[in-house]
């Protein structure tokens, strides 16, 4: 919803909502699957919302994007091959082919619509496309992973949309045991959980259903993410014949590479939850 100088995007069932300060809309597109805009803010830099949803903000997509990368890379004994779902803005890709280990990432977007986006006005996430280790599919991720061959990754990252239409598939067991299938022995799993506060219960829901799927030790990270609703986010991590909870370099103050939000210490913090998220 946009007044003539306000962005607002009002969370659903919540009594609250998001406003951001634009300049001007500088993209609108209708894609088969969900309107594209791109807003220029005055403090956020550029804003890309998909069917009026904040998606992702020059200025706070770092902490969402470390968050839903690293914690899943540093918990793999030594990741090879990784399967990005979603992700169509590129920062998830960005972040990880700073892994030295990362040999391939396959990202399989529905929509081409959201990286032609990001190709125009997010250059600096777009430009992981063109590490020669990334491999771009522009379909859908659930019947890749139901089609993926067993052991063929060693990490996969659920960067989705919320649990409504096109994504809805991306919540359920069934996709699920397809990721633990197309997983090789000692992977690791994580997909963006929402909001601790406005979705506890999809977050249970998912740990369970990631169990159900076969995973033997699910964990989730909280962490702030001001313009998604409630200003509070998490990732749910299930791993494969492993720990979920037991990560390298946890002896290390710094990561091996440049983060702006991730390292061991609020690793190890972030999978500390909150007192009513434990109960
Ligand atoms: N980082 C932001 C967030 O978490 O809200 C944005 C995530 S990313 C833009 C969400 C992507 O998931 C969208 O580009 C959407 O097209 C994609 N998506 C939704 N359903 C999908 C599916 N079934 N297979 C592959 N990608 C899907």
């Amino acid at each position: 919803m946009l007044d003539d100088t306000w962005y607002t995007e009002q969370w659903a069932g919540e009594g609250s909502a998001i406003s951001l300060e634009v300049k001007e809309k500088i993209h609108d597109f209708q894609s088969p699957y969900q309107r594209v805009e791109v807003f220029d803010t005055t403090r956020f830099g550029k804003l890309m919302t998909l069917d009026g949803l904040v998606m992702v903000t020059e200025r706070d997509e770092f902490v969402y994007h470390e968050m839903l990368a690293h914690p899943a890379l540093f918990t793999h004994a030594a990741p090879r091959r990784v399967l990005i779902i979603g992700g169509g803005d590129c920062g998830t890709l960005r972040e990880v082919i700073k892994h030295d280990s990362v040999e391939q990432v396959d990202m399989v977007e529905l929509d081409q619509a959201v990286t032609d986006a990001a190709a125009e006005h997010f250059p600096s996430l777009h430009a992981a496309t063109f590490d020669p280790r990334a491999r771009l599919y522009f379909q859908d991720g659930i019947a890749w992973v139901a089609d993926a061959e067993p052991g063929s990754y060693d990490v996969i990252l659920i960067d989705s949309t919320d649990p409504v239409g096109p994504a809805q598939g991306l919540f359920s067991v069934d996709f699920y045991r397809n990721c633990h299938r197309a997983l090789a022995s000692g992977g690791v799993l994580a997909a963006q959980s929402e909001s601790p506060l406005f979705h506890a219960d999809l977050i249970r829901a998912m740990q369970r259903d990631l169990k159900a799927a076969g995973f033997n030790d699910v964990a989730t990270v909280d962490f702030p993410q001001c313009t998604y609703p409630s200003g509070w986010w998490s990732v749910t991590l299930g791993a494969r014949d492993g720990s979920a909870t037991a990560f390298r370099g946890e002896d290390t103050a710094q990561p091996p590479f440049a983060t702006r939000y991730y390292h061991a210490a609020r690793h190890r913090g972030a999978l500390t939850p909150a007192r009513f998220l434990a109960e």
